[in-house]
């Protein structure tokens, strides 16, 4: 058996899982090491009772349909394994209800702007104005994507000036110019908690590509959950001659010299490498796994002034009647106590909430119809949290606290489902702990760090670690949190690495 490979890769996250594949699909011995027993990371799932539910993906973007197809769908087709999933489509993006307003936004540009014109008339120029300068923006980053990130910076601002200019602003900076009634406002920055931030915090390019990105192509959910993702990115790597070992945690990251050289399994076994891709997060990674002494101190200091993202309160039912008996006929449903985001944003920094003051509600079945038994429905309510406060609740207040927050989200869920509580015949309960415990992310984070603009996609943590032939990747890096962007992370990653062999290649 091979004890020294080319690359060893720690977790199999989606970052992990797609940096493997793509250094195995261009010839390199790697061997792929998950502390837990399935591959995915956040992207998998679980059972309980009848059903299996999906832990984690509301909707997926980059897929796009057979006509248009998106950047992540293109990267599976390069890989060579596009056709191992199949990818069901979302027809609305979202459903967005206030105790006084209930809308539903459509796929595609026009629509998706006539729907809010028709529902906010007196905003209709400021709405277009807006969305075409989110649009402008988006082509100026699609442009930058496909050349995946090698423009050349003193011609940047003229070449992509719609690029350029938002980079240093927020996402409210810019809306609140374009529009004024804040139900507008509100409804317009509804995926807010797709990027974990409300608008008065988040950087604009962030939330704009991944608004552009759900508008233009639509959101998509793979058959079999993400799971399915996860498993056919394991099996396309394996069939390339990658190696990959579930159960198996990395203890330590070894070290020559400065430079990586291998890892330590918990099993105390230790395997060389020549290069050494974490996904798991870079605090984590630099203190436990290599250890503060031998990390240069400036990378701490760089680690120091990002903040980490929020995570998740989750209520996964199961419920013994269908969508249509519960009232569903969308997928994502977001429901919203006011108009106030910042007040939002800031309940979600305590546990001291009977229920938190906005959530989304998933009913799967509307795109994925057998998700669950026939006659059932899996419906899952996700309200993001910090993982900071979870830590101080004591052991003995912990089921408590996480069944109230839950009992008070079902409340909530019930005005557009009624019915559910009394139906439901499955009901468990996660919280930034779980995630924490699953995923091994410093606070449960689901986003890696923030992106506020000093942190946003562009000048935000990028890929090479802090040691020679260190890398990182996955949602702590660029371009950032979420499904496409983790995935797009291990391509980057993985062609970083590769055109430095190319380069040390060619200068022997
Ligand atoms: C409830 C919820 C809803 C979400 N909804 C969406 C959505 O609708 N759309 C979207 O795009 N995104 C969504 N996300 C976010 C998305 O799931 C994450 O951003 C993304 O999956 C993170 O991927 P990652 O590559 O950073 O790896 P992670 O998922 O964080 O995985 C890291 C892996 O590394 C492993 N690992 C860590 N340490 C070690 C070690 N020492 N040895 C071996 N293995 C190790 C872990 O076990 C894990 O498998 C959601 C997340 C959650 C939790």
């Amino acid at each position: 058996m091979t004890t020294k490979y080319d690359a060893i890769v720690i977790g199999a996250g989606l970052g992990g899982l797609s940096t493997a594949a793509m250094l195995a699909r261009n010839g390199l011995s790697v061997l792929l090491l998950e502390r837990h027993n399935v591959p995915g990371g956040y992207a998998t799932s679980f059972v309980r009772g009848r059903y299996e539910f999906e832990i984690a993906l509301h909707e997926l973007s980059g897929i796009g349909p057979p006509e248009r197809r998106g950047g992540v769908y293109r990267y599976l087709e390069y890989l060579g394994m596009a056709e191992k999933v199949e990818f069901l489509h979302v027809s609305n993006l979202y459903r967005s209800v206030f105790p006084d307003l209930d809308v539903t936004l459509p796929v595609g540009r026009e629509a998706f702007e006539a729907e809010l014109c028709e529902t906010f008339p007196h905003e209709a120029k400021g709405i277009h104005r807006f969305l075409e300068r989110v649009f402008d923006f988006g082509r100026d980053f699609s442009r930058i994507t496909r050349r995946r990130g090698q423009v050349n910076p003193a011609t940047m601002p003229f070449r992509f000036p719609h690029f350029f200019r938002y980079l240093p602003v927020t996402w409210g900076h810019v809306l609140n110019r374009d529009v004024v009634d804040p139900r507008a406002r509100a409804v317009l920055s509804q995926y807010w908690g797709y990027v974990g931030m409300p608008p008065s915090k988040i950087s604009f390019v962030y939330f704009a590509s991944t608004l552009a990105a759900y508008v233009r192509r639509g959101a998509a959910f793979p058959k079999g959950r993400s799971q399915a993702l996860s498993s056919a990115f394991l099996a396309r790597f394996e069939e390339l001659g990658g190696e990959a070992r579930m159960s198996c945690p990395v203890r330590q990251i070894t070290t020559t010299d400065g430079r990586v050289s291998g890892v330590i399994t918990e099993e105390g076994e230790e395997i060389q490498a020549d290069w050494v891709i974490s996904n798991a997060d870079p605090i984590t990674t630099c203190r436990e796994l290599i250890g503060d002494d031998d990390v240069p101190p400036r990378f701490f200091a760089r680690l120091q002034s990002s903040e980490v993202a929020p995570s998740t309160v989750n209520v996964y039912l199961g419920v013994a009647r269908s969508p249509e008996e519960l009232g569903f006929a969308e997928h994502e449903v977001f429901i919203n106590e006011g108009y106030d985001l910042d007040r939002h944003y800031g309940m979600m920094h305590t546990v001291d909430v009977e229920s938190p003051p906005a959530m989304v509600v998933t009913c799967y079945n509307i795109v994925y119809p057998e998700i669950s038994p026939p006659g059932t429905s899996s419906v899952v309510l996700t309200a993001l949290m910090y993982g900071e406060p979870w830590y101080s609740v004591p052991p003995a207040e912990y089921v408590a606290t996480k069944n109230r927050i839950a009992d008070g989200m079902i409340r909530m869920a019930e005005r557009i489902a009624p019915g559910l509580r009394e139906q439901a015949e499955v009901v468990e309960v996660s919280t930034p702990i779980t995630n924490m415990r699953y995923a091994g992310a410093i606070g449960g984070s689901i986003y890696g760090f923030n992106q506020p603009p000093r942190d946003n996609m562009v000048w935000r943590m990028g890929n090479r670690g802090p040691l020679e032939r260190l890398y990182f990747v996955g949602a702590w890096t660029q371009p950032g949190g979420g499904f496409e962007p983790s995935i797009m992370s291990g391509q980057m990653a993985g062609g970083a690495i590769l055109g430095k062999i190319k380069k040390m290649q060619g200068g022997a």
